[in-house]
């Protein structure tokens, strides 16, 4: 049975009800978390700003990046233990789980690192006056966190909020909350002060709402889907809490005929199953330009055959989705693509040694996706490629522009003059050009445009976003 992390303390829900956490690879519950409240929340927040006003605030900057560091070495000392908790908890095959880990212990070395870092301005002025700008926290910040990478997004937000100088109250997804739980105590063990990192458990509705809404949160980081992005930025506004919303995309993968596609095809392909298609900045919509499509598609198609889905555990190509209702997500996708005569070229090959009570789904490539057909649309959080053609680069930049989404643009070409045009015309907050996702370096600003959100977070420009900045004007005497 989970707890709440409150204060450095476990601590049961105020409703002493609990949710069941369930293996996406067999369907079977197997532990229990605390299904929260909006006292659990006020708790939560009380502790935070207890911690912010009597400690973290009095703690120099190389004192917060000691204790980030310390964190980011005991994650890593526990890599195998939060790798196991993550893959049964998400149904992540072992290299991403993993890779999750790793990214985790990054996130706190680069933020430890750049706690000392963040520096403000001085401003030439009339005579007389000296002005200078300071970088300050905004206090206590609110995270949610979905499900699909919550050790990354974790390590992201909550590292570059910490190492702006606030504390955090963290409400994990009710579908994956074990890993951080973990990482909270293992904070605590290396003497993170209590309040420091709170997380609360519980459906999005209730105590995700009742973060959103508490007058002692100063700024919020949502990642998660653009419906509950709207409802986060509508709640936040009658308080005007800042916020950053990471949200959902649709994004294209643009492959040119001088392309090298032997580089190419398996960053597509891994593009699109990585973490079974879970992904925000996953590369759903391949475009590819008409005079090598069809041996593209060839090509692709044999690739996704081999394809092999099965428990996350068998760590194979693909593991299953995270529960039963994104599987029939999915499973409606490809039912209306068949009714609107999509073709389909190949799919992969879900092993025989998988659970029937599992959540899985072969990875999909379809072709001839109509532009305006809700497959080439809308996310569908799944491994499904949408293929279609276009005539030239107006062309594939009308396409690539062509959803509400902006969030990663893929360009695969030699020509360095088109890598540069295609780069400033599509429309996106990341453009990777001959790869896709740049090994997901920490070190990189990541958010979107349109409706994939704004702000951004990763990187040192995301403590920009976990700062506010104050104006200091000195008329001298
Ligand atoms: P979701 O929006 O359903 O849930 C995200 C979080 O919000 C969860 O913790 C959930 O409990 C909470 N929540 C739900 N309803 C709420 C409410 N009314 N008030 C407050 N909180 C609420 O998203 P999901 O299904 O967990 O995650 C998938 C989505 O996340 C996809 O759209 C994906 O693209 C997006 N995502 C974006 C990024 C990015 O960086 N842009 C990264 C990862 C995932």
């Amino acid at each position: 049975m989970q707890h709440h992390f409150i204060g450095n303390a476990a601590q049961p829900a105020s409703s002493r009800r609990t949710l069941p956490v369930i293996d996406p690879s067999d369907g079977q519950p197997f532990d229990e978390i605390q299904r929260g409240t909006a006292d659990d929340i006020d708790q939560a927040v009380r502790a935070a700003r207890q911690c912010q006003e009597a400690v973290w605030s009095k703690l120099s900057a190389p004192e917060r990046g000691r204790l980030m560091m310390r964190l980011a070495e005991m994650i890593a000392d526990h890599a195998d233990e939060l790798a196991a908790i993550e893959q049964r908890d998400c149904g992540k095959p072992t290299k991403q789980a993993r890779a999750d880990v790793a990214a985790l212990v990054r996130y706190f070395e680069f933020y430890a690192g750049a706690c000392d870092k963040l520096h403000g301005h001085t401003i030439p002025y009339l005579e007389g006056y000296s002005v200078l700008t300071w970088r300050e926290p905004h206090g206590v910040t609110g995270h949610i966190i979905p499900w699909n990478y919550p050790m990354q997004i974790f390590g992201r937000s909550v590292g570059g909020a910490l190492a702006a100088g606030n504390v955090c109250v963290v409400k994990p997804s009710e579908d994956a909350c074990l890993s951080l739980l973990r990482v909270a105590q293992l904070a605590a063990e290396c003497d993170f002060p209590a309040g420091a990192i709170n997380i609360v458990t519980g459906y999005g509705h209730e105590v995700g709402d009742a973060l959103a809404r508490h007058p002692g949160i100063d700024h919020i980081s949502f990642t998660g889907s653009p419906r509950v992005g709207t409802l986060i930025q509508q709640v936040a506004a009658e308080r005007h809490c800042p916020v950053t919303l990471e949200l959902g995309g649709k994004s294209p993968q643009i492959v040119f005929a001088d392309a090298d596609l032997d580089a190419a095809l398996p960053t597509v392909i891994n593009a699109i199953v990585q973490n079974a298609g879970q992904t925000c900045s996953a590369g759903s919509r391949l475009l590819v330009e008409q005079t090598i499509y069809e041996p593209l598609l060839e090509r692709l198609g044999q690739a996704f055959e081999n394809l092999r889905v099965g428990p996350a555990a068998m760590d194979l190509d693909v593991g299953p989705l995270i529960r039963a209702s994104q599987q029939q997500r999915v499973w409606d996708f490809l039912s209306d693509a068949q009714h609107a005569g999509i073709p389909m070229v190949a799919q992969g090959e879900v092993v025989e040694d998988a659970p029937d009570t599992g959540f899985y789904q072969a990875p999909t490539l379809l072709r001839d996706v109509p532009a305006e057909h809700r497959l080439a649309q809308e996310e569908v959080f799944g491994p499904v490629l949408a293929a279609m053609s276009f005539r030239n680069e107006d062309h594939a930049v009308a396409l690539a522009n062509a959803t509400q989404f902006g969030l990663v643009a893929g360009i695969w070409t030699r020509d360095g003059g088109r890598q540069l045009r295609m780069a400033r015309r599509v429309r996106s907050g990341q453009v990777f050009i001959n790869n896709y996702g740049a090994g997901g370096g920490v070190e990189l600003p990541f958010g979107g445009v349109k409706s994939s959100g704004y702000g951004r977070e990763k990187g040192f420009e995301a403590l920009y976003g976990f700062t506010t900045l104050k104006t200091v004007a000195i008329r001298h005497g």
